[in-house]
Formats: C-alpha cells, sequence, structure tokens
C-alpha cells in the first residue's frame, strides 16, 4: 500500500466533523461494501464524527445499509469521499463537487483524477481490499458491521476469489476480515438467494445465447424481462453465467433497461476488453467493463468487433 497517501487520507478524515461517502450510479457489492464499510470504520473510531453514507440503492446487498438525505449545509464544510468510482461522470449524486475537499478511492483504470487527494490502485480486484488494507496497515480498529461490509466487496468483486488481481493480500484482508466477525456461511446465505423467477429467466437467457467467431453474446429487451417480473438489476446479473465457456474468451450481456437505455456489460478471460468499452461510450477494468449503445443500430457492429477482438488477441 502507499503508506503516505494512506496517512493523508487518514488525517484528512480526522480534520472534518462531517464526511460524506459517495459511490456509482447502478451501485454493486463493492461500492456499498466500501461505503458502509468506511463509514462504520469512522464511525468507530472516531464516534463524534457524522458520517453519511449517499447512495442509490442496490437491491442484492440492501442488507449492508441505506443511504442518507444531504444536507447541503454541511456538505460545503464537509469532506467528501468517493468510492470505487473512475471517473467524476460516475458519481451517483453530483453534489460531492461542492464539498470543501474530496478524496477518491477507487481501483479502476484511472480515467480521472477528479479528487484532491487520489489513492488509485488498479491492480487491486476490489475497492473494499484497499479500505481493509488501511485499517490493517494503519491501526484502525474494525468492527463486525464494518468487516461485514467489506467482506461482501471483496467476495462480488472477486466471483468469490475467482479473478484476476486475486493475490496473496485479498486473502489476508478476507482472513482479517472474518477475525473481526464476518460469518462466511451467513453472507454467502445472503448473497445466493435466487428467486422462481430470476432460476426460470436463466433458463431463458441459456437459450437466447448467440456467438459470432470467439464472442458470446445475448441479448435481453425490456419485454423479456418484464415477462419475468425482474429488475434491471436482477436481470443484469445473468452475465456471470457466460464465464468459462471453452472457446468463448470474451462475452456480454446487452441489456434494455426500463429507461430505454442499451446497457451492456463485458467480460474476459484474459484478453484486455476496455479499448472496446471506450469504442462504446464504457470503461471500467481489464477484463471487466460497462459499456452503452446509443440505439439498436449499433448491435451488429459491436458484435462484429467483439469477434474481432478476440480475432486479434490470436495473433
Ligand atoms: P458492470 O458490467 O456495469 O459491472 O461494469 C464493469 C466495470 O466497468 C465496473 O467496475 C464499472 O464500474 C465499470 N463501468 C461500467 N460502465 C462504465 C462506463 N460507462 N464508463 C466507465 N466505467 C464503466
Amino acid at each position: 500500500m502507499n503508506k503516505v497517501l494512506g496517512n493523508k487520507i487518514l488525517n484528512k478524515i480526522k480534520e472534518y466533523d462531517n464526511i460524506f461517502i459517495f459511490g456509482h450510479i447502478r451501485p454493486d457489492g463493492d461500492c456499498y461494501g466500501s461505503q458502509f464499510g468506511l463509514q462504520e470504520i469512522i464511525k468507530y473510531n472516531f464516534p463524534k464524527k457524522k458520517v453519511f453514507v449517499i447512495t442509490d440503492k442496490c437491491d442484492y446487498v440492501a442488507f449492508l445499509g441505506s443511504g442518507e438525505e444531504i444536507d447541503e449545509q454541511l456538505l460545503v464544510n464537509g469532506l467528501a469521499i468517493c468510492v470505487d468510482t473512475g471517473n467524476a461522470s460516475r458519481v451517483s449524486n453530483q453534489a460531492f463537487l461542492s464539498a470543501m475537499e474530496i478524496i477518491k478511492i477507487d481501483h479502476h483504470e484511472p480515467e480521472d483524477h477528479y479528487g484532491n487527494i487520489n489513492y488509485e490502485l488498479p491492480d487491486y480486484p476490489a475497492t473494499c481490499q484497499i479500505i481493509t488494507e488501511i485499517a490493517m496497515e494503519l491501526g484502525l480498529k474494525v468492527n463486525k458491521a464494518a468487516a461485514r461490509a467489506l467482506f461482501v466487496g471483496i467476495v462480488t468483486d472477486t466471483g468469490w476469489f475467482h479473478y484476476r488481481g486475486v493475490t496473496e493480500l485479498t486473502f489476508q484482508c478476507a482472513g482479517f476480515l472474518t477475525n473481526n466477525g464476518v460469518e462466511v456461511d451467513e453472507i454467502s446465505d445472503k448473497l445466493g438467494g435466487i428467486s422462481l423467477n430470476e432460476l426460470r429467466f436463466k433458463g431463458v437467457v441459456i437459450d437466447l445465447l448467440k456467438w459470432r467467431g470467439g464472442f458470446l453474446y445475448c441479448v435481453l429487451t425490456k419485454e423479456i424481462i418484464e415477462k419475468y417480473g425482474l429488475t434491471d438489476e436482477q436481470a443484469s446479473n445473468c452475465v456471470n453465467y457466460f464465464s468459462q465457456v471453452e472457446g468463448f474468451p470474451i462475452w456480454a450481456l446487452i441489456i434494455e433497461n426500463q429507461n430505454g437505455n442499451i446497457r451492456i456489460r463485458l467480460r474476459s478471460n484474459g484478453i484486455n476488453v476496455v479499448p472496446l468499452a471506450h469504442k462504446y461510450q464504457g470503461g471500467g477494468h481489464e477484463m471487466a467493463v460497462g459499456a452503452k449503445l446509443a440505439n439498436w443500430n449499433e448491435l451488429e457492429n459491436f458484435i462484429n468487433d467483439g469477434a474481432q477482438t478476440v480475432e486479434d488477441s490470436k495473433k
């Protein structure tokens, strides 16, 4: 870890009475885990401080906490900490810009150094690992609520330690968190639940699977999602069904959201897909990116580009 930056962040936390923790649009487990984990750590170590989590809702990790309203008056004299968000425009509530100072803590490819302090570690598999390491190295106390939240972030962003970027440090952090109260079976149960409709939808998604060259993809229209009564978030979780299919190192889920936006969730096994995401208003990590289609006319080009990316990787 970068102890100099870690200490700078800690000093800023000590300096401010009111701290606002922001995350990204469409928050996920790592975003929620970082927000609520950091909130708990600050409150536990500095009980006089007021710490607010400002976030959109994420159903599958809603058991970690819920967001609060912003008190603008407090914010302008307060500290904003934005977690798990690579660029300023993806912060879910742009009010963070009016804070007195901004700290960015993130593990995405840094596209935009929008903080006064930028703690960016793109090699780490989860922002929760960064926060856990800061707590371990700087001797901050971690209560059970913080440990649970941070553990959730690590296991969701690494697919329970499956993905690239998992190192000895990841397991050290997970061990540290279990020593501080995490019950692994409880978290596994909470994250593993699936409704009957989600199970039925799984079959539909696998039926709709298509491929071009080594590129596997599935298009989900809002009509199909509505038919099974699922939320956009539930439908978008299907991207993980297509990992590890032999001969298909890149796969994507193309989802039409209820608001008509066409979202792409793109994953790879060993091939850098960031350039492909950049072509379609997206970004993210080397092997896990998000992007958008401006309209359905772009679909054909996107599929060709996906297949071409696999071909190019063979050269
Ligand atoms: P997702 O498929 O939405 O889980 O996204 C995979 C990763 O890419 C996550 O870390 C997101 O934060 C990031 N990401 C998703 N969409 C975008 C985007 N439009 N621009 C930049 N990063 C994105």
